[in-house]
């Protein structure tokens, strides 16, 4: 099925009922309003000659025109090219020229940081075109600028402006152009995440991400009923794939706190909408769990959700089904390349193996744990975590050699994380290939320091490293954020540590800080860490 033919369900099945709800624009659209914009939109598209196959570009935190181009572009079967709202001049121009997109759709409040002076110094003759009819220099693809919103902008379109001119384009022509879409074709380039090094552009298509989508959602037991709280970043696959393109497989309606993460807002839309489902990573949970106003909140309709993205610390779990009364709240792993889930708990995964692991593998794909050699290990076993069938990415968009070494030739991916694998199927995902530490010949997982560290009182949210050092190769440090009215020290840290984990584990550096470096989806940058602690340390 196409993300077209999916939306087209919606909207028969119930016209009139509420499909997206943006409290911060004071927005609220139905299915058939929805359909309405979204079409209009792709019909605005159209008409400033996006063709099927064409890259668009949104670089925009959530809004409104996050969701109506997602589903724009797919109606006519653009590909949409989601770039961080993080980004800057250097990172737009990369993700611009590499993946040659026609068409770029921004926020107004990138614009009003002459972000748009910043594309015409890329683009020169962007300068001097004629309203809208941009063509570029240093980006030659790049034809067409659109400013979220409806103002005005000398050299660009509005929002508004693409979405009047399409709604004269005649619904039987988009009819015409989605009828010949294959599910097949790529639909998305979606960046990772840039936890480890550069983001990466993952090629996916219509088959990869609707049935992710599909099985995410019935693995939470989603239906129209549900209000599913998206205050995750659409510009990543959480929100995209497994949020909006999640509420449009069962018809649950989308309801986005605002353009970022903040624990109040979030807090308040779910009291305010009443949702039943919210997304989240590890750290959103945690600072929503320790918002100063937290008890203040109506939580009382929530029922289940997903937590996902980075380790998922038992404690904060516990927390989460307890005092957010999320009960059937799910465990996901996944990564952009595989669309993004394989592993999800479900509500009928047993309570400790909900908190415990990251459930077991979605139906259709195949995975396995295999050691250095490539062989697959015994049941219990740690190795590299890899995955194969419907949900693999047809590769890093131009990018051949990346893609090979993601992807063997007998299709299964290398996630680079590593897990293990019980008799009954539950996984744990035990850490990144890449940040295992080896201090002295001896490897230690960063992972099970970090799940120690969490039981420890002073402790709010803690990363394990390994920082270089000329006697060990390797030795553990600590990343701590204390937990608000508490200040733990280095030397109690460790005392707290001594007895109870092998002396190897213990971290030989401590260091408290007010946060953790993050991508834009939430996740720790242990790079970012690992170079502060090891300039700190001289
Ligand atoms: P990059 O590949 O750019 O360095 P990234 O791997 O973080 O960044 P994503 O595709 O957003 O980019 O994230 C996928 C990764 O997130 C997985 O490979 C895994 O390491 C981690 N992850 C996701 N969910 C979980 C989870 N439930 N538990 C542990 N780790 C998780
Ligand atoms: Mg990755």
């Amino acid at each position: 099925q196409t993300i077209p033919a999916l939306l087209a369900e919606c909207v028969a099945a119930r016209p009139d009922a509420e499909a997206a709800v943006f409290p911060a624009e004071n927005l609220r659209l139905s299915w058939s309003e929805f359909a309405q914009r979204v079409d209009a939109l792709a019909g605005g598209l159209l008409e400033i000659g996006i063709e099927t196959g064409d890259r668009v570009g949104i670089w925009a935190p959530n809004r409104p025109e996050w969701v109506l181009t997602q589903f724009a572009t797919a109606r006519i079967g653009a590909i949409l090219v989601n770039i961080n709202p993080a980004y800057r001049v250097f990172e737009l121009e990369f993700a611009l020229r590499k993946t040659g997109c026609k068409a770029l759709i921004l926020a107004e409040r990138f614009k009003s940081s002459d972000y748009v002076g910043m594309i015409r110094d890329a683009a020169p003759e962007l300068a001097s075109a004629a309203p809208g009819a941009l063509t570029a220099g240093d980006l030659p693809d790049l034809k067409s600028v659109i400013v979220c919103g409806d103002a005005p902008h000398p050299g660009c379109f509005s929002f508004a402006e693409i979405e009047a001119r399409g709604a004269a384009v005649p619904q039987s022509r988009l009819d015409a152009i989605t009828a010949a879409l294959d599910p097949d074709d790529p639909i998305n380039i979606q960046f990772t995440s840039g936890t480890t090094g550069l983001p990466k552009g993952a090629t996916l298509t219509h088959r990869n991400i609707v049935n992710n989508a599909n099985f995410v959602t019935a693995a939470m037991a989603l239906t129209e009923a549900d209000r599913l709280c998206i205050p995750v970043p659409f510009y990543h696959c959480f929100g995209m794939v497994m949020g909006t393109l999640g509420c449009v497989t069962k018809g649950a309606v989308m309801v986005v706190p605002g353009e970022g993460f903040d624990p109040e807002s979030t807090l308040r839309t779910v009291s305010d909408e009443g949702c039943t489902a919210l997304y989240g990573v590890p750290t959103m949970f945690v600072a929503m769990l320790e918002y100063e106003g937290f008890s203040i909140f109506d939580l009382s309709h929530l029922r289940t959700g997903i937590m996902a993205g980075s380790p998922c610390p038992i404690e904060v779990m516990k927390k989460v089904q307890k005092d957010m009364n999320m009960s059937e709240v799910t465990i996901a792993y996944g990564m952009t390349e595989t669309s993004p889930v394989s592993f999800q708990s479900s509500i009928d995964t047993p309570l400790d193996k909900r908190v415990s692991s990251v459930g077991r593998v979605q139906p259709h794909l195949e995975v396995r744990i295999v050691d250095e050699a490539g062989h697959v290990v015994p049941v219990g076993a740690e190795g590299e975590l890899q995955t194969r069938g419907y949900s693999v990415m047809q590769g890093y968009w131009d990018d051949p050699e990346k893609t090979a070494e993601a992807i063997d030739a007998d299709g299964w991916m290398h996630t680079g994380d590593l897990a293990r694998l019980d008799a009954d199927g539950y996984c744990n995902i035990t850490g990144r290939v890449k940040d295992m530490i080896i201090r002295g010949g001896e490897n230690i997982s960063p992972r099970e320091i970090e799940e120690f560290l969490y039981t420890h009182p002073g402790v709010s949210q803690v990363q394990v490293f390994g920082i270089p050092d000329d006697r060990f190769g390797e030795i553990v440090a600590a990343w701590i954020v204390p937990k608000p009215g508490t200040s733990p020290t280095e030397e109690e840290v460790r005392a707290f540590c001594r007895d109870k984990i092998a002396h190897y584990k213990v971290p030989a550096v401590v260091r408290f800080k007010d946060a953790l470096p993050m991508t834009v989806t939430g996740k720790p940058q242990k790079f970012v860490m690992r170079d502060a602690m090891i300039e700190e340390l001289g």
